[in-house]
């Protein structure tokens, strides 16, 4: 018996990945967005390495470009604006690799996905029951259903992963940081650069490409956190950045009455198995890497990877989940490995670890160099005429 008909629960990056794929291999696909109209987050993501063929197989290739950011690099700086380090981000980009913010890169993927699925907003998933044949599924607003599969791409704090794998406190992890984001509108600045002032376990930072402010620091996990509460947001950030100077001051007033307030632990998502019976995860909802680590590059691989597996098995759902997880788990777990690495670059702990990364940054030039120098000149010389090292 082929298993035809799929619900995939979010909208976000993921989800749309994966309803393209699925209507592509003829599954009926309705996917189910908690948000009443795609969210508007602005903080830039990657879309980078095999993330690049899936887009350019879906034909979105030339409009990911069109929203690219074009951020050139991070400038790090002292109290005073001056820049004291700086790291050029295109030196970590392939060229057709692209920088672009969260919500286009959500509305292109949807726009390529509506018309090859069922996208019914401001809905959620209440409850799952699932049986040899099927999955019952009841909705806050909409009308029972019954599918033969549920995919959960509802992120981070996935409702899908609660209902069918267990609480959230069993697999979600806290990093020791706690991340914000606003818009800014016409206060960003200039130039192409993000400028970011760093105290001790703080950084803050205002991009002009993307038009917004970014707040980094670090916490032990706060007892009572709910990423739902924008109140407590204001007054974990106002207390977290009351001592810094540069332009916090200022950007703090902006978070006291900005709408549009993204705050949120950063974390990883851990699960022993991403599938149990006919419901599976995918992205965030399943392995999340933390704020630093191709989040949407892997939520579109393994979309993708997910589709094609369930049409290569199309009446053996749960082979099919199986290999999916096998081949995605080889792209995910060297990323959450990474994050130590990234955290000490972006918001050092210490005084001295500021000024050590501040240093690493304007040797990094030399040290670059040298580097490729030292492969020129231990690269095996060609042979020259009698046999002989030329
Ligand atoms: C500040 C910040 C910076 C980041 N920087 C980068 C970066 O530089 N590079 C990078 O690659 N990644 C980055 N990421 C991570 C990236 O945004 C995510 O990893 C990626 O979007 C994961 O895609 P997803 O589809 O799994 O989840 P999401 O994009 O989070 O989508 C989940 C969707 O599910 C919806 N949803 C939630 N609950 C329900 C429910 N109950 N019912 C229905 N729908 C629901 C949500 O509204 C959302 O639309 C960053 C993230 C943040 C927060």
């Amino acid at each position: 018996m082929s298993e035809r008909t799929v619900l995939v629960s979010g909208a976000g990056v993921a989800g749309p990945v994966l309803a393209y794929w699925l209507a592509r291999h003829g599954f009926n696909v309705t996917v189910v967005e908690r948000a009443g109209t795609l969210r508007s987050s602005g903080n830039p993501v990657d879309v980078r390495g095999r993330a690049v063929d899936v887009a350019k197989r879906m034909g979105v290739l030339p409009r990911l470009r069109a929203a690219a950011t074009g951020t050139t690099g991070v400038s790090f700086v002292d109290a005073a604006g001056r820049r004291v380090g700086r790291v050029d981000m295109r030196a970590f980009q392939r060229p057709d690799e692209v920088e672009l913010p969260r919500g286009d890169l959500a509305s292109i993927l949807y726009e390529a996905s509506r018309d090859h699925a069922e996208f019914v907003f401001d809905d959620s998933i209440a409850t799952l029951d699932q049986d040899e044949h099927g999955v019952d599924v009841t909705f806050d607003h909409g009308a029972p259903r019954r599918f033969d599969l549920v995919i959960g791409a509802d992120g981070l704090h996935s409702m899908t992963r609660r209902l069918a794998f267990g609480p959230e406190n069993e697999f979600v992890r806290h990093m020791g940081l706690y991340v914000a984001t606003t818009p800014l509108g016409d206060g960003a600045g200039s130039g192409r650069d993000i400028l970011m002032h760093n105290t001790p376990g703080r950084a803050v930072a205002v991009s002009t490409t993307t038009g917004g402010a970014f707040f980094l620091y670090r916490s032990p996990a706060e007892p009572g956190f709910d990423h739902r509460d924008t109140e407590q947001h204001r007054r974990m950030l106002t207390r977290a950045f009351a001592n810094v100077a540069w332009r916090a001051p200022e950007l703090l007033e902006r978070v006291r009455v900005a709408e549009d307030l993204y705050f949120d632990s950063v974390s990883q998502v851990r699960l022993p198995r991403w599938w149990k019976g006919r419901i599976a995860l995918l992205g965030d909802a399943a392995s999340c890497v933390s704020l630093f680590g191709d989040g949407s590059t892997l939520a579109m691989v393994g979309a993708f990877t997910l589709a094609g597996e369930l049409a290569a098995s199309p009446g053996d759902p749960r082979a099919a989940f199986r290999r999916y997880e096998a081949a995605h788990r080889r792209l995910v777990d060297p990323k959450q490995r990474n994050i130590g690495q990234a955290s000490a670059l972006l918001v050092p702990a210490t005084r001295r670890g500021i000024q050590m990364r501040n240093l690493a940054t304007r040797l990094w030039p030399a040290l670059a160099a040298a580097e490729s120098l030292k492969r020129v000149l231990s690269r095996p010389r060609p042979a020259g005429p009698g046999g002989s090292p030329a």
